[in-house]
């Protein structure tokens, strides 16, 4: 599990975001997490409480935005979600297919007051 020390990364970022931008609370970190990631969103969650104590973020929250992913099928062209398909193109069962998107992993947003 690689998470924990993902999630401290994003602790340091955003902690050096808030110092360079004299921001003095971080009220909610967002992250995009595709459905392919490598990274599980849940235990992001799980580690997210551990790697924010005694750090400024004590108190921040995490919202965790999970993006779907969606592939090209090259036979036909047409563009379908990966999971809810199994991999396979909806439109003509073709297997060949290029992913488009779904392995982002990356803070969306920095809610702060
Ligand atoms: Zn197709």
């Amino acid at each position: 599990m690689h998470e924990l020390g993902v999630v401290i990364e994003i602790v340091k970022t955003v902690e050096e975001f808030a110092k360079a931008n004299g921001v003095t609370k971080v009220d909610t970190i967002v992250l995009q997490i595709g459905e392919l990631s490598s990274i599980i969103p849940k235990y992001i969650e799980e580690c997210f409480p551990a790697a924010v104590d005694g750090t400024s973020l004590g108190e921040t929250k995490l919202r965790i935005e999970v993006l779907p992913a969606n592939a090209l099928c090259k036979r036909c062209g047409k563009a379908f979600p990966v999971l809810p398909n199994k991999g396979l193109c909806p439109h003509c069962g073709g297997k060949d297919i290029e992913l488009l998107n779904g392995k982002e992993f990356m803070i969306k947003e920095i809610v702060a007051y």
